[in-house]
């Protein structure tokens, strides 16, 4: 069983978590935990240089954010990260700040790391 660890951050205090995501049988990844982490423990896990392809769906159990409780994501028009969706259209994403529109349903992502 492939599994692995992808980072997002809420929007609500900026802070990051991880999400466990694991590779079901059709090769989809879905993520099942959430968990609240810190940039150096994100670092030292290696969670930011992950790289993973697939819907993102969330399985039955999963959490939701530790902060806010979401459970969907956006991925970013700019930055490409995730970040927590509550809903309504405008956001800030909790990466680079900035306010747009451009937000996108998450519906296959590709995810990597980079600078935190
Ligand atoms: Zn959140
Ligand atoms: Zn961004």
């Amino acid at each position: 069983m492939e599994a692995t660890v992808i980072l997002a951050r809420c929007p609500d205090n900026g802070q990051l978590y991880g999400m466990r995501t694991q590779k079901m049988p059709d090769g989809d990844w879905r993520r099942n935990w959430a968990f609240p982490v810190n940039a150096r423990q994100a670092k030292s896990e290696g969670y930011d240089r992950m790289e993973i392809r697939g819907s993102l769906r969330y399985e039955a159990d999963y959490p939701g954010c530790p902060y806010c409780g979401a459970k969907n994501l956006v991925q970013c028009g700019k930055c490409g990260k995730l970040t927590c969706w509550k809903g309504g259209k405008a956001l800030v994403c909790g990466w680079c700040g900035i306010r747009a529109e451009r937000f996108e349903w998450v519906s296959e992502v590709r995810v990597s790391g980079g600078d935190m």
